[in-house]
């Protein structure tokens, strides 16, 4: 049978990486592929006792459909803590989304037809590239270094380009890169969308699981006109099943995705942000965060060390002063999509670096995440995955 499917269904293609990733459900496979948070950090009794109060307390209306926009005290929680990124904003300017995901989704919805461009950093986050690809775009990829997106690139482009409808960036602790912007360049990138009237979104899942040194303002704090769409998400901090993030933006441009989230799905689990606001109010968020941060720190740092013991010298890495992920690239003639195959001989997978490239090319380069194994796995694997670099070099 073949049904006749809309144009856009053309441009979505089944991921090469998702056998991959179905392997690395296996409980033996040492698996730096995912970005899934260390399961044992879920504080799984506090919200057993959480849905408890919430049922006991506000049943009934847990268990009904609420606003579109979200459950007011939630908005309002979350507009608070949008000062960490040096926001001032209030809880109209929140939209609560089917995590952060979702806002990507929409963002397409919203600002894309057909043949339009992104831009992006080069390399960028593959789930808001396949979010995006439905709408039909082209992607532009910016150059980026240590220190984020390049500005001069991106002005080049900015000036040389029709059609340019989005600037998508993740500023901190990137995925796949794990680099953060400087701050210069997050000031810059807002004079240049200023310039030509653009609208930047700004996806920031791992700001707040930072190790060390001082966290940057956002660049939506730079924001004067109201042209950054600010994505933040509970999935890193607290748990992803939960499935809740936001949308933080002027409330001309959050009122698009409000229109937009009411076709979607109507709104966010009544019940979920419900248990989740109970928890902000009764727990201490921040406290919860230095323990994550306590466990991936030590895994990032173990993972660091033993890539420089073991590693041969030619392959280099990056050094993420927080989030989940480090980006490595190998000498030029090596592909990663071969070393992954030769990887899973050895029970260790990872992400190939070639699918975080919307117009391909870099198969030199792999993404790695510590987050999800403990460090004894961590050791093993990464001391299999340098056996697997020697026997390719
Ligand atoms: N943006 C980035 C950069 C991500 O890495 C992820 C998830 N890994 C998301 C958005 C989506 O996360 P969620 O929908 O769970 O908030």
């Amino acid at each position: 049978m073949t049904l006749d499917y809309s144009e856009r269904m053309g441009s979505i293609k089944a991921s090469e990486i998702r056998e991959l990733l179905k392997l690395t459900q296996k409980p033996e496979i040492i698996s730096f592929a995912g970005g899934l948070p260390a399961p044992e950090l879920f504080p799984v009794e506090i919200v057993k006792e959480m849905s408890a109060e919430v049922l006991d307390e506000m049943g009934t209306q847990a268990l009904q459909y609420g606003p579109t926009e979200g459950f007011d005290p939630l908005r309002e929680k979350i507009a608070k803590r949008m000062k960490k990124f040096g926001v001032d904003t209030e809880a109209k300017n929140i939209l609560i989304t089917s995590g952060s995901q979702q806002g990507l989704d929409f963002t397409g919805k919203i600002f894309l037809d057909k043949d339009d461009v992104v831009l992006c950093e080069s390399p960028s986050y593959l789930g808001a590239l396949n979010a995006f690809k439905a709408y039909q775009p082209k992607f532009i990829e910016v150059p980026t270094d240590n220190d984020g997106m390049n500005m001069d690139e991106l002005e080049k482009i900015l000036e040389s380009t029709d059609n340019i409808k989005v600037i998508y960036v993740i500023p901190d602790f990137q995925n796949p890169s794990g680099r953060t912007w400087s701050v210069e360049r997050r000031k810059r990138i807002i004079e240049l969308a200023n310039k030509h009237n653009l609208p930047i979104v700004e996806d920031n899942p791992y700001g707040e699981l930072r190790f060390e040194g001082e966290m940057p303002p956002s660049i939506k704090s730079f924001d004067t006109e109201g042209r950054v769409i600010f994505l933040g998400t509970f999935s890193k901090t607290f748990c992803p099943g939960f499935r809740l993030g936001w949308t933080c933006a002027e409330y001309e441009v959050l009122n698009k995705y409000i229109l937009i989230k009411q076709g979607a799905d109507l709104q966010a689990s009544t019940l979920s942000q419900m248990i989740l606001d109970r928890f902000l109010t009764k727990y201490d968020l921040d406290e919860h965060i230095e323990k994550i941060k306590a466990v991936y720190v030590k895994r990032r740092d173990l993972m660091l060390k033993t890539m420089e013991e073991e590693f041969p010298k030619e392959v280099s890495f990056t050094r993420p002063e927080g989030g989940l992920f480090t980006w490595v690239t190998l000498p030029e003639h090596i592909n990663a999509r071969d070393l992954a195959t030769k990887a899973i001989e050895k029970k260790v997978a990872f992400v190939p670096g070639g699918s975080f490239f919307p117009n391909g090319g870099n198969e030199n380069t792999f993404r790695l995440n510590y987050s999800n194994m403990d460090e004894e796995r961590i050791v093993i694997g990464v001391t299999r995955l340098a056996e697997s670099i020697k026997e390719m070099i």
